[in-house]
């Protein structure tokens, strides 16, 4: 199995560590010719793609300027699995409920950007995720989910706020999944990810 991991900005490394501590193959997207060599060495493609965290707005205009925005939206409307890690997740968001912009789009649901204000800009606990148990849940200036559509499947909630959340093969948490990395932990999101691939 070959994942893309979107290597604009923001966290993708941590990302990379995960999909090699669970032995999964990726390659980096820093630009459009990364995916075109990809679809051309091995003629399906790749399996998979994740969206690290760090800033939307950033990640958003880069993916525009490079030419990326449209070849990645059609793979994941044609049904690529995705994974979007809290700016993934705004980037995956069909709405931002306190931003105009908007970016893939291609998930239904209204995200809330910069949700928890200044104070409690970052934070940790560890709450239940749906088939996962209790699992350590990072924080950094997050967005959450405010409301979502028919198709979507609630995986996790803090405070009564939706932190993750998939549709079909789409998959978002709030938090950074990839910044945990103790052995109890074990990489679940990540691992979860890759079954869903798989199904
Ligand atoms: N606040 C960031 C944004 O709006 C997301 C933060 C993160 O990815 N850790 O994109």
């Amino acid at each position: 199995m070959r994942l893309g991991v979107l290597a604009l900005q923001g966290a993708f490394i941590e990302h990379e560590q995960a999909l090699n501590r669970l032995g999964a193959d990726f390659f980096e997207i820093r630009q459009l010719a990364d995916l075109e060599r990809q679809s051309a060495a091995t003629g399906a493609g790749f399996e998979g793609l994740i969206i690290p965290g760090g800033e939307s707005t950033v990640q958003g205009k880069l993916l525009q300027d490079l030419g990326l925005f449209q070849p990645i939206r059609e793979l994941i409307l044609g049904g690529l699995p995705v994974f979007g890690t809290c700016a993934g997740l705004l980037l995956l968001a069909e709405q931002i409920s306190n931003d105009q912009r908007r970016h893939l789009a291609t998930m239904h649901i209204t995200a809330v950007r910069n949700a928890y204000g200044r104070q409690l800009g970052s934070f940790y606990t560890e709450q239940e995720f749906k088939g996962l148990g209790k699992i350590p849940m990072t924080f950094i200036r997050a967005p959450y989910i405010a409301s979502v559509g028919d198709n979507v499947e609630i995986l996790a909630k803090v405070d009564g706020k939706i932190v993750a959340a998939r549709e079909d093969k789409q998959l978002v948490c709030a938090f950074h999944p990839e910044l945990n990395n103790s052995p109890e932990y074990n990489d679940a999101v990540h691992a979860y990810f890759l079954r869903m691939i798989n199904e």
